[in-house]
């Protein structure tokens, strides 16, 4: 552990990750919700989806001697998973079964980076979501549980706080919610565990900023996540000096919407170096790399770089707002070469709004000249576009399924016997439901709910989630976007 926090404690808490340990453990927010109800003196568990599912990972206690479940819900198609085990677990998911059972029944609670793009596909199964941030939010929650109220009373005094959205309470009618943001100078900004199990092994992870100013038009984090909150260089080094105090790892892994945008990045490597200590990158701009951030990436053990193009075609990155050309992308990765690196993964997108089969076809194109030019091993991460409420593409058409296999299929002939050249392409049908799901409002997230244990259908899925029934919704509890990222901007 990074911190000191205190041990036993009240109000047994079960957090949820619907992912595996490894994944989970790279991720933040668990970090951050668990640290701030042990210091409340909670007495909070993690549970993952594997490889013990229903044991706590702590004390290996049974998930049913938890009154309360706390799920941290990052992507869409965690809202199924989340379902699927608390149907497993003996627990209804759908809110208004557990309302009308007699039985005891735990209060079910959310939180997570998804509840600041849309928080309805959790209605139907959640007694409350707590929005955005929630380590202040979570002070109120263990006053008010801590109240020992009836279950109606605990809820409609939860709904009291702005960024609680509760929806038996708020199911109608105008309110007016508010994803917290905090401070972030005020806010937590390290992993609490260094887990030689997580995908990031042996790794401090450091959080440095919070939104992205770039705006970029498929991208939740600007008009999701911003205002943009930068953690200064002091707070920043305060939290490696203050974590080595106490625990051992021999990276650092910079948490940052696009890590050469960090304005304090050359003094803070410094600083990782002066400590002896590599750094490895979440996400890297691959306009903003610099030999010294490859040379920190080398010196942390790393000779793979992850980069995203998005496509391979200039004109349509920069509809894109991504202002860089391929000359940019080879001339970058050259670089990277030069300085160690051995292989680049490229993280491309398919069915983008107006994208033509010539600029699908660019992207094998990119690939083979980055694997001529640079002699690095590349492989090309293809997922296909799914339009997100709050982004400037909110209004652009999902490609479906159809057109996504068509597409699909073109790319990989034409990547077939490259060599050096790998394509991981991503599930068409996840991506459905990524859709589906981005867009669910209350009728659609209860049909999940309902139906999780029976199978649920991704064309019914589909006809409930209405953009503009959800958008209406959402603007009833008063979680509008602004309005410069709506629709096409
Ligand atoms: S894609 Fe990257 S640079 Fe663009 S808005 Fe998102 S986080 Fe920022």
């Amino acid at each position: 552990m990074t911190v000191d926090l205190p041990g036993g404690g009240d109000l047994p808490c079960a957090i949820f990750f619907p992912a595996d340990y490894k994944i989970g453990m790279a991720n933040l927010g668990i970090h951050y919700i668990y640290r701030a109800l042990r210091e409340l003196g909670v007495s909070a568990e993690r549970f993952f989806a594997s490889p013990s599912p229903f044991r706590s990972v702590e004390s290996d206690t049974m998930l049913e001697r938890f009154p309360l479940v706390l799920g941290g819900i990052s992507y869409e198609p965690d809202v199924i998973t989340f379902a699927k085990w608390l149907e497993l677990a003996g627990i209804r998911a759908s809110r208004e079964h557990r309302e009308s059972s007699p039985r005891a029944r735990p209060l079910i609670g959310a939180g997570g980076a998804l509840t600041y793009i849309n928080p309805l596909p959790l209605s139907g199964i959640c007694d409350f979501v707590i929005l955005g941030d929630g380590t202040e939010t979570a002070r109120f929650l263990v006053r008010v549980l801590r109240d020992g109220l009836s279950r109606e009373e605990t809820l409609s005094l939860l709904a009291e706080h702005p960024s609680v959205y509760v929806p038996s309470v708020h199911g109608s009618g105008k309110h007016s919610l508010v994803t917290a943001k905090n401070d972030v100078s005020e806010d937590y900004g390290r992993s609490t565990w260094i887990s030689k199990n997580s995908v990031f092994k042996d790794t401090l992870l450091l959080e440095l900023q919070r939104g992205c100013p770039n705006g970029c038009r498929f991208c939740t984090l600007t008009g999701c996540f911003s205002p943009v909150r930068v953690r200064g260089l002091e707070l920043v080094k305060r939290d490696i000096e203050e974590a080595l105090r106490v625990a051992e790892f021999s990276r650092i892994g910079l948490v940052t919407p696009e890590a050469g945008d960090y304005k304090y990045i050359g003094e803070l490597l410094d600083f990782a170096e002066y400590m002896g200590k590599g750094v490895s990158f979440a996400s890297l701009r691959v306009d903003k790399l610099t030999e010294r951030m490859m040379k920190a990436l080398a010196a942390g053990g790393s000779r793979a770089l992850t980069v995203a193009p998005e496509t391979g075609d200039d004109s349509l990155r920069r509809k894109c707002g991504k202002y860089f050309s391929n000359e940019e992308v080879i001339g970058k990765l050259e670089m990277a070469a030069h300085e160690g690196a051995k292989s680049a993964k490229l993280y491309f997108m398919i069915g983008l709004p107006g994208e033509t089969r010539e600029q699908v076809m660019s992207i094998s194109s990119l690939c083979g000249d980055v694997r001529l030019k640079t002699g690095l091993a590349v492989t090309a991460s293809v997922s296909p576009f799914v339009p997100k409420p709050g982004t400037p593409w909110a209004g652009e058409v999902f490609a479906g399924e159809k057109k996504l296999k068509v597409l699909f299929s073109l790319l990989s002939r034409s990547m077939g016997g490259m060599s050096g050249v790998k394509l991981r392409a991503a599930g068409i049908k996840e991506a459905c439901v990524e859709n589906a799901v981005s867009w669910a409002g209350a009728e659609a997230s209860e049909y999940i709910a309902r139906s999780v244990s029976s199978g649920i259908s991704y064309k019914k899925l589909l006809q409930l989630s209405d953009r503009k029934e959800t958008e209406a919704e959402l603007s009833r509890l008063g979680l509008e976007f602004p309005h410069f990222m709506k629709g096409g901007a």
